[in-house]
């Protein structure tokens, strides 16, 4: 039998899901989250094993690529159990995104389990620079995680940092050689404008990419790379390093029309795109038939109709978009 695919109205085939295992986090970075949150009642949250049905589900539809994120994946109970169950799945590609907090106690057993490949988000490498950003974070705390994480042997580790003007744009240059030194790659990205924050305006402390990419020139030769990761980012290499430097530029290079992906919310919301609000309740579907996908694989090919050709950030530094990345799975 042909394996089953997943196509929108556009052409584009979706094989790549993101599920938000948690709203919940340890850190309150203070382009993701307002320093108050009120997080979900457990009921609203999709169980472990509900969120199982989901990958499986996909899978059986051509999916290739999970990626676990949250809020932070892995301070949800019992997460090494849902890594275990789709780490038996074969997929080509399974990765998750983490703040790296939990890292130093669960690298080893998550690679164990199945998990090939990890994002770290790291914002800055001075310690009262990296408190004030995650307002709760402990660099030291993540700079462990990130060298249990080589220990541990995964095929990939990529650190994210989100870029500020103003913020850590003047730490580019460090956080590139620390990565060099490491051996792993980093991507750099420009903050979207999800959910409504009151650190900074968004507007005023955007660094686009091009500017990002402008400061590490002047350190670094930046080679463009034709490499697809199968997400967003583009990539370049160095001359002298296996490092690749990646960008995800939503405002100003606009990436929608090769968009292979969709989320999944911990509380079981589709999400078509990352910029606009069409989605549809999987956790209906999924409470009123505990016994069957059927209906499941049936909603899930049905909100491919939904998928919009693209998303429209603004720069104006307005809220576009009123769901946080916590909620929305980064
Ligand atoms: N807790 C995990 C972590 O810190 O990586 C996973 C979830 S977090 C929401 C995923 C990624 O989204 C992080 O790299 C974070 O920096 C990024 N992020 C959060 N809010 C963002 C925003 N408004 N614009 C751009 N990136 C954002």
């Amino acid at each position: 039998m042909a394996q089953a695919k997943l196509t929108d109205r556009f052409g584009r085939t979706v094989n790549y899901v993101r599920l938000s295992v948690t709203d919940r986090c340890d850190f309150r970075c203070v382009y993701c989250m307002a320093e108050e949150m009120t997080f979900l009642p457990r009921q609203q949250v999709l169980t472990l094993e509900e969120i199982a049905r989901v990958a499986r589900t996909f899978v059986s539809l051509g999916t290739e690529k999970i990626r676990l994120t949250g809020g932070e994946p892995l301070v949800r109970k019992d997460i090494l159990e849902l890594v275990k169950e789709i780490g038996s799945f074969g997929l080509r590609d399974f990765a998750m995104t983490t703040n790296g907090s939990q890292l130093p106690t669960m690298a080893q057993d998550l690679r164990k389990a199945g998990l090939k490949r990890l994002n770290i988000s790291l914002d800055s490498l001075d310690a009262e620079k990296f408190h004030r950003i995650t307002r709760t974070g402990r660099l030291s705390q993540v700079l462990d995680g990130i060298d249990a994480a080589k220990e541990a042997g995964f095929e990939g580790i990529k650190l994210n940092a989100v870029v500020m003007k103003g913020g850590n744009d003047e730490e580019v240059p460090d956080l590139v050689e620390f990565a060099r030194k490491k051996k792993i790659d980093i991507t750099f990205i420009e903050e979207m404008p999800l959910g409504e924050i009151s650190d900074h305006d968004r507007g005023q402390v955007l660094c686009t990419s091009d500017e990002v990419r402008d400061i590490i020139s002047q350190h670094h030769e930046l080679i463009p790379t034709p490499e697809d990761s199968g997400g967003p980012a583009r990539y370049f290499r160095m001359p002298d390093s296996n490092t690749r430097v990646g960008f995800i530029s939503p405002h100003s290079h606009n990436f929608c029309s090769t968009c292979n992906r969709v989320r999944v919310t911990v509380e079981g919301r589709l999400l078509l795109c990352l910029g606009n609000e069409h989605s549809m309740d999987l956790r209906h579907v999924l409470r009123s038939h505990p016994e069957t996908d059927d209906q499941l694989r049936e909603a899930i090919i049905g909100a491919m109709d939904l998928k919009p050709e693209r998303h429209h950030f603004s720069t104006e530094g307005d809220v576009q978009i009123l769901r946080f990345m916590n909620m929305t799975g980064g």
